[in-house]
């Protein structure tokens, strides 16, 4: 994976915005944006500034900033190679997550209802 995603995604988790104003740079976040290049920052800072995300972690080929399902040329080769890579989508960086260790840090999966949902207890018609 390309180190400035990672620096990234610390640096979007710590970002704060004024809107249109853009992103607020702290003491903190400063020392992580010089080690990210200056084009790279540029459009990661339009895109928080816009209310989106700078940063995307792929789960199973699938952007979590879109929920687009990735091309499998794209997820192949940016798991292992050290480029950057955008949503075609959306522009998001894109954060490969090594999806075959520590299954513990997967969310837990929110139950998905089937059926017809049932009435409310202590309501009867
Ligand atoms: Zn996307």
């Amino acid at each position: 994976m390309n180190p400035f995603v990672e620096t990234l995604f610390i640096l979007q988790r710590q970002s704060q915005t004024r809107g249109a104003a853009g992103v607020i740079v702290t003491p903190a976040t400063a020392k992580l944006r010089v080690q990210v290049p200056a084009p790279v920052l540029a459009h990661f800072d339009r895109l928080i500034a816009q209310g989106r995300k700078g940063v995307a972690e792929v789960h199973h080929g699938v952007c979590s900033a879109c929920h687009l399902r990735l091309p499998a040329a794209v997820t192949a080769t940016g798991a292992t190679d050290e480029d950057l890579h955008l949503c075609e989508n959306c522009g998001a960086y894109l954060r490969f997550v090594d999806e075959t260790a520590a299954p513990a840090k997967l969310p837990v999966a929110s139950r998905v209802a089937h059926g017809r949902q049932t009435a409310t207890a202590g309501v009867t018609e």
